[in-house]
């Protein structure tokens, strides 16, 4: 009957939240000396131009290699470590790793690329954080110009002067932000306008339908049209077909991400994959 029916219900409730509950302590407990064990990887995606067809940036997305729970996916302990502020030790190691891998990738050939690094609001906003750049670009001899950091649009809204000024320093390091997950957030354009932003990153949620669903055609366009009259590039991210692709490219998208091109990949199949796409586009050209 319906109460059997509950209390089964419910009890498989308590079973599954035991065992999250569980997970939940685990993570959090070796979260704390992952970092020292150095079980942290970055892996990179590839960030194509859409006109010559060129990788020419790599998003550097964290994973965490557990000893007994396999590769973990950032949205898996991102939010626990934001939680606690181990997020301003991780995201440091975070910057000067992806910095380090740059500078091995350029002494290593390959063309020139843009290091993408997503910032969370607790380490965006920390007075260090200028200096945590800095350091980290000098350690490396990382091109300020060719890196690139990621902010969500709940980092710049909120104490607003404060951020305007973290925005402002860091820029006149030369390098360049890029507003991620655009769309979803609550895309007040008045900060387009005070903060000197280069690119906005549209939000998959709204790439994932573009064939199928007119509006998010509409807010697709809207958006290119609108940054590029503003002087920003764009970027969709989630793109998993060539139709979008090409659609995109009807739309005048600056760049594009996605499985469609490659999935994240860990620093040495990002470079030979670098190495055989560039292979392919110059046999293209020649012939
Ligand atoms: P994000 O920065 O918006 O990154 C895009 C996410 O979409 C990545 O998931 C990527 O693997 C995934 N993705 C890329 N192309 C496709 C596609 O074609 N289809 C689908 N379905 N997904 C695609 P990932 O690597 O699991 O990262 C999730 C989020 O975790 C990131 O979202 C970012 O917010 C956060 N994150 C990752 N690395 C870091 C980090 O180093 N620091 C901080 N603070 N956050 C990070
Ligand atoms: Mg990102
Ligand atoms: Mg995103
Ligand atoms: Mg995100």
């Amino acid at each position: 009957g319906a109460k059997a029916d509950g209390h089964n219900t419910c009890r498989f409730f308590d079973a599954r939240m035991n065992v999250e509950a569980g997970e939940g302590h685990r993570l959090r407990q070796g979260l704390r000396r992952a970092l020292e064990r150095k079980e942290f990887v970055l892996h990179y995606q590839p960030q194509i131009d859409l006109d010559s067809g060129r990788v020419i940036g790599a998003e550097a997305l964290i994973r965490w290699q557990h000893p007994e729970l396999g590769l973990v996916p950032p949205g898996r302990f991102i939010p626990v470590v934001e939680e606690s502020g181990l997020i301003v030790p991780i995201g440091e190691w975070v910057l000067r790793e992806a910095c380090r891998q740059g500078v091995a990738w350029r002494d290593a050939g390959l063309p020139e690329l843009v290091i993408a690094v997503n910032m969370s609001a607790t380490q965006f906003r920390r007075d260090d954080i200028e200096q945590t750049v800095i350091r980290a670009l000098a350690d490396s001899g990382h091109d300020p110009a060719l890196l690139e950091l990621e902010l969500t649009e709940s980092i710049l809204i909120g104490d607003t002067e404060r951020v305007l000024d973290t925005v402002r320093r860091l820029k006149l390091l030369g390098l360049k932000l890029a507003i991620d997950d655009f769309g979803t957030g609550y895309s007040s354009f008045s900060y387009l306008k005070r903060f000197a932003v280069d690119k906005l990153k549209i939000d998959q949620s709204f790439i994932r339908d573009l064939q199928s669903d007119p509006d998010d055609a509409v807010i697709v366009r809207t958006i290119i049209q609108m940054a590029r009259s503003l002087g920003l590039r764009t970027v969709a991210e989630g793109v998993e077909s060539a139709e979008i692709a090409q659609r995109l490219s009807v739309f005048r998208c600056d760049e594009v991400q996605g499985y469609y091109f490659s999935r994240p990949l860990p620093a040495d199949d990002f470079a030979q994959f670098l190495s055989a796409r560039s292979a392919a586009l110059g046999a293209t050209r020649s012939a």
